[in-house]
């Protein structure tokens, strides 16, 4: 059975590097658990590591996270959608917003179930995901700030993600101006969220500007990079999350198929090199449990050949040790192979 393992000390290791020099900063982390789908046991371990709270972009693991009995305050990350404004009140101290129709209805909820419900607004920098552009921040947080029971927090942008946009000093002062309009419009210091695991680099530069209070980190703490050139993190561990799976079939055979080639079982016709015999190891972990591409073996030697739903085929020819039927082979993992075996029903996974 493929399983993905977690290791806990090492994910609060990294969680404690990268808080310890935000802190330097003045600026508070909030660790997002989003592709762990919300594990209260990483999220956990992020606390202990001194993260200011927790973040996810679902409103089942933000349930799940105060179930479990954290009591740290939790973020949404995902716009909320208006038809889930209630449980995002009852569930949320913070959301993510770019919509006054959205407010609107989170303000109604807050009033109803008497709490108070705190919103950044969120600028789209360029990078084309959520946000307002800057120009139009002025007119909504003029309306925002009359909602009852919400409370304007601050200003935030997302980088990297649709456009990958990476944040620098023409976005990020952007930003700061913004955050300085807000803070002088409601007489208070207030919040600028200066982004995710790509600002990590600015981070450790200390090149993030002084309005910055907090960034939202996943990636960094869990893989141990920052995300603009997946450079490591220095001191981090790369190894949190380790994918296993089992050898079901070890064979030699040929490197090309024989007999006439036709579609594949994706609807693609493969092309082949003529390598000669190879040794070949199948491995009962396919296409439903992880983005075979994005996945690397850690045995020295091994090479991904491709996968089906269920099948990963491997050359094993160069392997720096025998394998054999029934031993299991571990890989490290990429953010979309991560979030694949997170969300697969048929990998299981171990907090160690
Ligand atoms: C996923 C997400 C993050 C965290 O991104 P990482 O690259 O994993 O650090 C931060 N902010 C928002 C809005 C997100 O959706």
């Amino acid at each position: 059975m493929a399983v993905l393992t977690i290791d806990l000390n090492k994910l609060e290791h990294n969680a404690r590097i990268i808080v310890q020099k935000a802190a330097e900063a003045n600026i508070d982390i909030y660790g997002v658990t989003k592709v762990l789908c919300g594990e209260p046991c990483v999220a956990t371990a992020m606390l202990r590591a001194g993260v200011k709270g927790i973040a996810d972009s679902r409103i089942e693991n933000l349930r799940e996270l105060r179930n479990s009995g954290i009591a740290a305050p939790l973020m949404m990350l995902r716009l909320p959608a208006i038809s889930e404004a209630e449980e995002v009140v009852r569930q949320a101290d913070i959301s993510l917003n770019s919509e006054y129709a959205t407010c609107v209805a989170l303000s109604k909820f807050a009033v109803a179930l008497r709490r108070v419900h705190k919103v950044i607004l969120m600028i789209d920098i360029g990078d084309l995901r959520e946000g307002i552009w800057p120009k139009d921040f002025p007119a909504l947080l003029e309306k925002t700030v009359l909602l009852p029971n919400l409370e304007v927090m601050g200003v935030g942008a997302n980088f990297s993600c649709f456009g990958g946009v990476i944040p620098d000093h023409a976005n990020l002062s952007v930003l700061s101006s913004l955050a300085n309009h807000l803070s002088r419009r409601l007489g208070k210091k207030t919040e600028l969220s200066a982004g995710n695991s790509s600002s990590l680099s600015l981070l450790f530069d200390q090149q993030l500007p002084p309005e910055a209070t907090n960034l939202r980190i996943g990636e960094g703490i869990i893989l141990g990079r920052e995300t603009i050139n997946r450079i490591p993190i220095v001191g981090a561990y790369l190894d949190v999350c380790t994918l296993t799976a089992e050898v079901i079939e070890v064979q030699d055979k040929p490197s090309v198929p024989i007999g006439t080639i036709g579609q594949d079982a994706f609807g693609n016709v493969p092309r082949f090199e003529n390598k000669g015999t190879q040794k070949r190891a199948i491995l009962s972990i396919g296409r439903q449990d992880v983005v075979p591409e994005g996945i690397v073996p850690r045995l020295k030697g091994l090479a991904i050949l491709g996968a089906s739903s269920d099948h990963l085929i491997l050359d094993i020819t160069e392997a720096k040790q025998p394998i054999v039927v029934g031993d299991t082979l571990s890989f490290d993992v990429g953010y979309g192979a991560l979030l694949a075996a997170s969300t697969s029903k048929y990998v299981k996974k171990e907090y160690i």
